[in-house]
């Protein structure tokens, strides 16, 4: 089902190439004077131009050989061939549920007869159709796709043996390991790794990125982490403070110092160094070789990835980066829970999460340092939805938030999560909520994965032309439009942090709408209320 939408207001006007809006941006500005508070509203009038060609788009994902990279590939692969297959309770069509843009939809307004219409959501504006993706990726381990796809276990084995001709065909690049990122359990599946400085290593990564878009003449490339949690890095001054710094420091690599002859600067780097352990992380060395290739770069995961550098690097080159760590199961249920609960005026003081799963995610998340930055990803979550509510919580009071993941072989890719949440309500009253959620992990994350690249490329074709300005602008460079699809959103510095499921799908409804000219969706329905 595929909805063509025209809107008819002399504010918009389609060319061949653009839609091209004009759009009143209502805010209003808040002044406390005393006990007073002062609100101004405002308008401003900008104008939205988006790009309506469609590009053939490239998806190469770091970590393709994994549970994620496999099923995300075999999906698109089953429903580009329209695939059926049998399971114990019949026949099964491939679709893409979970997904955003594929499967959710957005109300336009009422119809002649009162009733609202609603449309996918992708066909809003020009999106990239899923199906039209072409994969490519990396991996430290060398298995091909279709092995690598029954090592996931994820998928129903009659899907398997339909997609393993067209799967094992396909290979991963050999990739950056530097084993101490990730848990050393990981070491028995890394047999295809570069060599060389990590300059070397950065150069190839690029190498491999336009040896993609020349060899499967896609237009544009967009890179994704879905490989392994890595520990947190050490921010250094003079290392991965500036994008400077960290593009001298991916040349000044310690294994390979002493090839270098020694200025003043690069001895002041080598100290820096040296006194860091010269931290840069696979995930950074791969962000730096997208954002060189001009290709946006989005975080899975929830390692610190972007360094104070790598995000400057990415402003300096004007080009997209996201992140961090999918926001599938218990997290974005939290995000909704919390939501609800604060907003109804109940007051959550503690919210303890259990986790188990037993894939290969899970088996590298049982190692500590892992663990941590899961952690760390995990718990800011309900902070944006806590501190809007000053009259359940004191300044700085928060719930007690706990998060365990423990691995347990067995369950495999299903994973368990199950959750307390207990809340305080009308006087002195206590509401516990107990959550028991079973479910495939990656069938959660391979739908946000494709919402996150068709969303970054769609930002790509879309230009603001502010009030009383020139010229066009894009995006900040950190594209906090993608807050929805991930955990810990990464924002550009000053913005509001969003974690509230439905404010997060607003701002992306609103944004999509403005695009056309259309007022934020306000579900005041007043021509049904008055009189
Ligand atoms: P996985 O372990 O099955 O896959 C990760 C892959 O990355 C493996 O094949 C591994 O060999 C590869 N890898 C490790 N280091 C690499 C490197 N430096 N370069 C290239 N490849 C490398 O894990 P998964 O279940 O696919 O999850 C992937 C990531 O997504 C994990 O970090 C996980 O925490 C994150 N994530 C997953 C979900 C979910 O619901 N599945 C949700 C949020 C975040």
């Amino acid at each position: 089902m595929t909805e063509n939408i025209r809107i008819n207001n002399p504010n918009v006007k389609y060319t061949d190439t653009h839609i091209e809006a004009q759009y009143c941006y209502h805010t209003s500005a808040v002044r406390r004077d005393g006990d007073t508070l002062t609100v101004t509203p405002s308008v401003s009038e900008l104008e939205f131009r988006t790009e309506r060609r469609v590009p053939r788009l490239g998806v190469m994902l770091v970590g393709w050989g994994g549970n994620n990279g496999t099923t995300v590939t075999a999906a698109v692969l089953a429903n580009r061939l329209g695939l059926t297959w049998r399971t114990k309770t019949g026949e099964q069509k491939a679709n893409y549920y979970g997904s955003l843009f594929q499967s959710s939809t957005v109300c336009l307004g009422p119809g002649p007869d009162g009733k609202e219409v609603n449309i996918p959501f992708r066909d809003l504006l020009p999106m990239v159709h899923p199906n039209d993706i072409v994969f490519d990726g990396w991996d430290i381990s060398s298995m091909d796709l279709g092995s690598a796809m029954e090592r996931a276990e994820v998928l129903d084995w009659s899907l398997q043996e339909k997609l393993r001709p067209h799967m094992s065909c396909l290979r991963p690049r050999a990739s950056i390991y530097i084993p101490e990122f990730i848990a050393a359990n990981q070491v028995g599946r890394a047999d295809n790794i570069l060599k060389g400085t990590m300059a070397e290593q950065v150069e190839q990564i690029r190498a491999d990125i336009q040896d993609f878009r020349h060899s499967s003449g896609v237009e544009k490339v967009i890179v994704l982490w879905t490989a392994n949690t890595e520990r947190f890095c050490d921010l250094t001054a003079g290392v991965n403070d500036t994008a400077k710094n960290l593009l001298a420091a991916i040349q000044v690599d310690l294994t390979d110092l002493f090839s270098f002859s020694f200025t003043l600067s690069f001895f002041i780097l080598f100290l820096c160094l040296y006194q860091s352990g010269g931290e840069v992380s696979p995930s950074t060395l791969f962000a730096v070789a997208s954002i060189l290739e001009g290709c946006a770069y989005i975080n899975g995961s929830p390692q610190n990835t972007f360094v104070p550098g790598a995000i400057e690097l990415a402003v300096e080159r004007n080009v997209f980066i996201a992140g961090d760590d999918f926001k599938s199961g218990q997290t974005k249920i939290k995000s909704v829970l919390v939501d609800f609960l604060i907003s109804a005026g109940i007051k959550p003081t503690s919210i303890v999460s259990y986790n188990h799963l037993g894939n290969n995610d899970g088996m590298n998340l049982s190692a500590p340092q892992q663990f941590r930055s899961k952690e760390i990803s995990k718990s800011n979550v309900v902070d944006d939805m806590v501190n809007s509510n000053p009259i359940l919580y004191r300044k700085g009071e928060k719930p007690d938030h706990c998060v365990v993941i423990k691995y347990v072989p067995y369950v495999g890719d299903s994973k368990r999560a199950m959750d307390e949440y207990t809340s305080e309500i009308m006087m002195g009253g206590t509401n516990t909520i107990a959550m028991h959620n079973t479910c495939e992990d990656s069938l959660l994350a391979s739908p946000i994965i494709l919402d996150l690249v068709l969303l970054t490329e769609l930002c790509q074709r879309v230009c603001v032309r502010p009030q009383g300005s020139e010229t066009f602008q894009s995006f900040h460079s950190v594209l906090a439009i993608l807050s929805f699809m991930c955990k810990a959103p990464l924002v550009p510095p000053g913005a509001p942090l969003v974690n509230a499921y439905f404010r997060q799908r607003a701002c992306i409804e609103n944004i999509m709408r403005a695009c056309l000219g259309l007022p934020p969706q306000n579900h005041m329905h007043l021509e049904h209320k008055l009189q």
